[in-house]
């Protein structure tokens, strides 16, 4: 470590985080896309806390919204009583659903970290079906609690853990091009037959879920993006078999794929939408988002105490207006789509992958030597993919690793960001990559 806080931190702080733990920067100052280390160095943040800073560091309206609350006296934390301030997010929360979907909707609000959320979730699929278990898909990231641990897809951290292992199904997930059913309309068509017959072989030895939970871009995977097609016929199935559908949108919502929500994009309602990250501005919240049928549950059967918190239902209402008056997602998208356009034209054989939803992108590095798949697909290559994240670093930007063997680039900037800046970041990022290819 060059620094003392670096020493500080190794001295003091656990080895068991992930994120960015890597890297050898003590952040001092954020604004915009930008942070600023102790070092006076400044980098353009392409991580922004995993994407959970929607608006960039130090938003002016965030930062007014956050002085006004805390000088209007309001009291700081409310456990689950009413104050106007929650009236207001709730009223906005359910204006952002699409079609009539705030008609028959219930907001369930909280412990502020999307793994609560993500538990509330999975209760309330077991109370309202009276069914134990639940679908989940290989890659996916759903939290760190014991029931969101269950549903993960990465045996990593959850093998010796999982306490719920027995009442869990994990299917692959369709990622063409390395989608296990073969690529294209045939891999999604045969992903959804399997699902279908597991649901009705009474020797398929499945138990039928009380709900099925995905994400519609996965995140931590390596930025996978569902196809609409699947997510469509996994509406279908669960919608005939009684199974209620989970959408998990705590990285992929709040407008980071150029809609508002990700399931947006196949067009579909889910039963339940789980909430977190962007949804409190920066500050901690979370929250689910479900159909009035399902709202079954007895008194106190999610309690938790941190599920008023007033500063960060202000700060979220920030974001929230930002989308709904000035529709960021709609530039998230635009700019998603052209971040995409010039990665895909950065020439080396080390990229395997292009992938994404709007400025959720990911970039798979590949070992160019190594033998191809019966897919065509060269092997991931994570060692190199920390070489690349640790030159670019050098050249003063942050970007996070994902997905197999740590081999994806992750894109996740502020949705504030501009096409200028968009270049600059391409421009580092090519460098990085062409001085270790
Ligand atoms: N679900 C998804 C899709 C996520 O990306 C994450 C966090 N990366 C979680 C759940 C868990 O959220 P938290 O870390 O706030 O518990």
């Amino acid at each position: 470590a060059t620094n003392s806080y670096l020493q500080r931190q190794e001295q003091r702080e656990s080895n068991a985080r992930s994120y960015p733990r890597r890297l050898p920067l003590a952040l001092k100052r954020g604004q915009g896309i930008f942070v600023e280390d102790t070092e006076q160095q400044i980098f353009i943040d392409c991580l922004a806390a995993a994407g959970t800073l929607a608006l960039g560091h130090s938003h002016p309206d965030v930062t007014a919204a956050l002085i006004e609350t805390v000088q209007s006296d309001v009291p700081m934390q409310t456990l689950d009583l009413m104050t106007p301030i929650k009236d207001e997010f709730m009223t906005q929360l359910l204006d952002l659903l699409p079609g009539n979907m705030a008609d028959n909707a219930r907001i369930q609000m909280c412990s502020p970290c999307g793994s609560d959320a993500v538990e509330a979730a999975l209760k309330l699929a077991k109370i309202a079906t009276g069914r134990r278990s639940i679908l989940a898909f290989s890659g996916a990231y759903h939290g760190m609690t014991h029931g969101a641990l269950a549903m993960m897809g990465n045996l990593g951290p959850k093998s010796a853990l999982s306490m719920t292992g027995a009442d869990v199904q994990i299917m692959p997930f369709p990622y063409a091009p390395r989608c296990p059913y073969g690529l294209g309309e045939a891999g999604i068509k045969a992903s959804l037959y399997q699902l279908e017959t597991m649901l009705t072989d009474p020797e398929s030895g499945v138990a039928k879920p009380a709900a099925i939970i995905v994400e519609a871009v996965q995140g931590e995977a390596g930025a996978l993006p569902a196809d609409p097609t699947w997510l469509k016929g996994l509406r279908d199935i669960t919608k005939r078999h009684g199974i209620l559908l989970i959408i998990d949108e705590i990285q992929a919502g709040m407008g980071r794929t150029g809609k508002i929500f990700a399931f947006e994009h196949a067009d579909i309602e889910p039963d339940v939408i789980v909430v977190s990250k962007a949804l409190g501005g920066g500050q901690p919240l979370a929250a689910i988002i479900y159909h009035n049928d399902f709202d079954k549950w007895n008194p106190g059967a999610h309690a938790g105490t941190f599920r008023g918190n007033q500063l960060a239902m202000a700060s979220g209402l920030v974001v929230m207006r930002h989308l709904a008056q000035e529709q960021l997602h709609l530039h998230a998208g635009a700019m998603g789509a052209k971040l995409k356009h010039d990665l895909e034209a950065i020439d080396s054989n080390v990229i395997g992958d292009v992938r994404g939803r709007g400025l959720m992108l990911g970039i798979e590095i590949v070992d160019p030597n190594g033998e191809r798949d019966v897919l065509g697909n060269l092997p991931q290559d994570g060692q190199r993919a920390k070489e690349i994240q640790q030159a670019a670093l050098r050249r003063g930007l942050i970007i996070e690793l994902g997905g197999r063997f740590g081999s994806t680039i992750r894109m996740l900037p502020p949705l504030i960001i501009q096409s200028e800046e968009i270049d600059v970041v391409v421009a580092i990022l090519t460098d990085a990559i062409n001085s270790v290819a």
